[in-house]
């Protein structure tokens, strides 16, 4: 479903460069949940973010759904983002709008139907549990619920990959366990390609089939695993 094939980024800084991804290469499943993890700096969400060409990878290429990413410019490179959601450490919500407009906006964006965009929104904020939510503001909302806002957001407009940027890092143990919860069952429910970038081994060993472990801007290795399961915490 993904495959990147011999991509290397080079940032060029105060007239430096930095290699920060270097020769990497993987094939991402349908239907897998794969992790990508590696200490600080390791080059995760630059890796991360080639895969919806947030980031434009120096060379190589990034195949999606059998196109080349790398070649598509305007139009046809949006429309093939539309598959990828994507959800963030921080959450990036929209502060100064509702739990519902910050749905709706990313509707609108994705050009949804205008007609159907207020059920579709209602529909995946039910779908993530926040259906008593959707007329507060992101302050109002513990972390854990922000999360599943940024999910709902991603989802809205029915994307085949999601894309998962430190998603628990910002969270205590139990509300990692609900959100690794939430994404366990979209891969399931939904059969979402779920991509997740952490520096926490025990989130990946918990819910992914497939790891690649990045060091330095290469591949140390990658490796199937079996998923470990989440574990609960008691409070
Ligand atoms: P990780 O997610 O594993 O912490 P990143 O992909 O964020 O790693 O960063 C990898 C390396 O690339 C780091 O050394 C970082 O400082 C550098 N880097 C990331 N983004 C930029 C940028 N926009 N400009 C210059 N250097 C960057
Ligand atoms: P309507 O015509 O019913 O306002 P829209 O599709 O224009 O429907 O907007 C849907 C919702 O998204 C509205 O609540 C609006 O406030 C919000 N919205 C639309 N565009 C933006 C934008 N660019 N930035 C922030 N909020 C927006």
């Amino acid at each position: 479903m993904i495959t990147i094939h011999n991509v290397s980024k080079t940032y060029i800084q105060n007239n430096k460069t930095f290699k920060a991804l270097d020769h990497i290469s993987l094939s991402i499943n349908r239907g897998d949940i794969y992790g990508i993890i590696g200490r600080s700096g390791a080059g995760k969400s630059t890796l991360l973010r080639l895969i919806n060409l947030l980031e434009v990878p120096t060379s190589g290429s990034v195949i999606v759904n059998g196109q080349d990413l790398t070649k598509l410019k305007g139009k046809q490179l949006r429309i093939a983002r539309q598959s990828i959601g994507m959800i963030f450490q921080q959450f990036n919500l929209v502060l100064n709008k509702t739990i519902l407009d910050n749905v709706l906006i990313a509707l609108e964006l994705a050009k949804y139907p205008k007609s159907e965009r207020y059920n579709r929104a209602m529909e995946v904020l039910n779908f993530v549990g926040l259906k008593e939510y959707v007329y507060k503001y992101p302050s109002q909302l513990s972390g854990g619920q922000k999360q599943r806002v940024g999910i709902a957001r991603a989802l809205a407009n029915k994307p085949k990959i999601l894309l998962c940027d430190e998603p628990t890092s910002a969270l205590d143990p139990n509300t990692t366990a609900e959100i690794l919860k939430v994404l366990q069952s979209i891969n399931k429910n939904l059969g979402v390609t779920i991509v997740i970038v952490s520096h926490e081994m025990d989130v990946i060993k918990s819910i992914c089939n497939r790891v690649t472990i990045l060091d330095n801007g290469k591949v140390y290795e990658t490796v199937e695993i079996e998923p470990k399961g989440i574990r609960e915490h008691s409070h």
